[in-house]
């Protein structure tokens, strides 16, 4: 995964760069390095690399997670559970490449066995929770429409009862030759598409394609302690292969909502706490909320501004890779001393009172701000 150069870099785009430029030069490296025509000797290599940089890159998704994670976010099919992205796998270059130039490359058709089984697509879809269901686990149903094998044809494309025919156009080859100057260039078959077959009676149901978009309804388990960006995979639920291939993958994204007071840091739970200057001063014991209800929690006499209680346990569960749990985080509360404002005469009149008694110097202080403390309760 590492020494993996920059996608943009690879490029040669900036981090900007908009779809087309993208692109275009894409159209002009993946030329220039196609191992065919290419006499560099390390073009096959570099013509991977340029189509892996692409493949991220104009995928908005892909690029946005390349974007905020780099390669690591990328993943690389771990477990069922991951921080970053998990693809499947990277596809096959020349199919990337065969898929810009609209079929006809440098002889990307006899390359590659087009004919053969291909996996179905990975499909990702975006599930947004409740910020106490990502903390506690939950089970959604999800409706998810897909390509899946057509039944009628059984994939084949072909009317019940008939069957494809040999390709007149490439006779069977599912490939063409064409000769351009000193090129030999061999392409995949238009008409066939490089399966040398074509199908005379297309099957009704699904216009021939083998393949029909139904909506399917999914349970997902979502375990306690997911997080914004935790994906789940749900194996063989993308789309159907073509040719008898397997199926790709379904990736459930999570997306957590904010909560009105609860933030989340990891496995910790962080709320800020406003007591009055004489609960800072001679402490109490108050009342408040934590994932599991309502809890009595002591503060301190003497309580300062940005000074933190912790309540062991009452974080979010820690999620192993494999989908179990292990303990629970703590919920840190940062207390914020609130001065009393709109006074009625009675209490002003204590406050002078007890201003009389009170050290009246002002010190400039070199202690830490409260920013500062906050910061470093949360760990950011
Ligand atoms: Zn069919
Ligand atoms: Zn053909």
């Amino acid at each position: 995964m590492d020494g993996k150069r920059d996608y943009y870099e690879v490029l040669g785009v900036g981090r900007s760069a908009s779809k087309d430029e993208i692109k275009k030069a894409y159209r002009r490296l993946a030329r220039q390095y196609h191992p065919d025509v290419s006499k560099e000797p390390e073009a096959e290599s570099k013509f991977k690399e340029v189509n892996e940089a692409y493949e991220v890159l104009a995928d908005e998704q892909k690029r946005s997670v390349y974007d905020r994670l780099g390669h690591a976010g990328l993943g690389g099919g771990m477990g069922g559970f991951s921080g970053g992205f998990d693809f499947g796998g990277f596809r096959d270059p020349f199919e990337i490449f065969e898929e810009v130039f609209g079929g006809f490359g440098f002889g990307a058709g006899g390359r590659r066995q087009r004919r053969g089984p291909r996996r179905g697509a990975d499909l990702r879809y975006d599930l947004t929770l409740e910020f106490e269901e990502a903390v506690f686990g939950v089970e959604r149903e999800i409706e998810v429409p897909r390509q899946e094998t057509c039944n009628s044809c059984n994939g084949s494309g072909a009317e019940p009862g008939t069957s494809p025919v040999r390709c007149p156009e490439c006779n069977g080859t599912g490939e063409i030759r064409r000769q351009t100057g000193f090129f030999i260039n061999i392409g995949t078959c238009p008409r066939c598409q490089g399966r040398g077959e074509i199908i005379t009676s297309p099957c009704r149901e699904c216009q021939g394609k083998g393949r029909l978009v139904k909506t399917r309804r999914l349970s997902v388990k979502v375990p306690a302690g997911v997080d914004n960006g935790t994906q789940i995979r749900l194996s063989g639920e993308g789309e159907s292969g073509t040719y008898g291939g397997p199926p790709g993958n379904l990736y459930v994204v999570i997306r957590v909502k904010s909560h009105p007071y609860f933030r989340r840091i990891d496995e910790t739970i962080h709320l800020e706490l406003a007591i009055n200057i004489t609960q800072a001063a001679l402490g109490d014991e108050v009342e408040v909320p934590t994932l599991d209800g309502k809890e009595m929690m002591k503060i301190p006499a003497g309580t300062q501004t940005g000074d933190t209680i912790r309540l062991r346990g009452k974080g979010v569960p820690r999620l192993r890779r494999d989908g179990t749990n292990t303990s629970r985080g703590d919920q840190v509360i940062t207390i914020q001393v609130v001065t009393p404002t709109n006074l009625t005469k009675e209490q002003r009149d204590l406050l002078l009172e007890l201003g009389k008694t009170l050290d009246r110097e002002v010190v400039p202080q070199r202690e830490k701000s409260f920013f500062d403390r906050v910061r470093d309760a949360l760990g950011v």
